[in-house]
């Protein structure tokens, strides 16, 4: 516990010096880079410094996860980390963007990486009122409901309905969604 904390704040440091590099560029005033630039550049450097985190121990990794979802039908992370030595795991879905769950509706389903296929054609016919999922699926270990703008769900679970030899993904249900709304489910250490 205490090496995954030092490496957390050794992440935490990493970050922050991240950011703090970021925000000394844009104040310097003959900065060739406009902002936009600038951003960009800044957050996928913070992507690789997760992404090399996630090797040794994650900082994503947590027994709590949150993920938002848009109006530009993503989802603000590819990857849920789960900590393996998590009891429950607890997924928080928001939606930061203003459409109503018609029209722009995100749930977290989470399946088999085979399942997937079969779960979001099944689901499409059950239509809005069953968030796009055929009711008891057993297919589905976890999912949370279907949201619109501005509204979230949380879901527990215990780790145990998941099998660590097996491949995970989550995805949205919401018809036409899953493409750009998807990804894996992955443990860490
Ligand atoms: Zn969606």
């Amino acid at each position: 516990m205490k090496y995954y904390l030092a490496l957390l704040t050794a992440s935490a440091l990493a970050l922050t010096a991240c950011g703090g590099g970021s925000e000394s560029a844009t104040s310097t005033s003959n900065q060739e880079a406009p902002a936009s630039n600038t951003a960009t550049a800044s957050a996928s450097d913070t992507a690789s410094v997760v992404a090399s985190a996630s090797q040794a121990s994650s900082m994503a990794a947590e027994c709590r996860i949150t993920l938002d979802s848009n109006d530009n039908m993503q989802f603000s992370s590819k990857e849920i980390a789960i900590k393996s030595n998590c009891k429950d795991v607890t997924i928080t879905l928001t939606h930061s963007g203003k459409m109503p769950k018609a029209g722009m509706g995100h749930n977290v389903v989470i399946t088999k990486a085979r399942d997937k296929d079969g779960v979001v054609s099944d689901g499409m016919s059950f239509g809005v009122d069953k968030d796009y999922l055929k009711p008891d699926d057993t297919r589905v270990v976890a999912a949370t409901k279907l949201i619109g703008g501005g509204e979230s769900d949380t879901i527990t679970f215990p780790v145990s309905k998941l099998n660590k030899e097996e491949e995970y993904v989550f995805f949205c249900s919401f018809p036409g969604h899953v493409a750009m709304m998807s990804g894996k489910v992955v443990f860490v250490e």
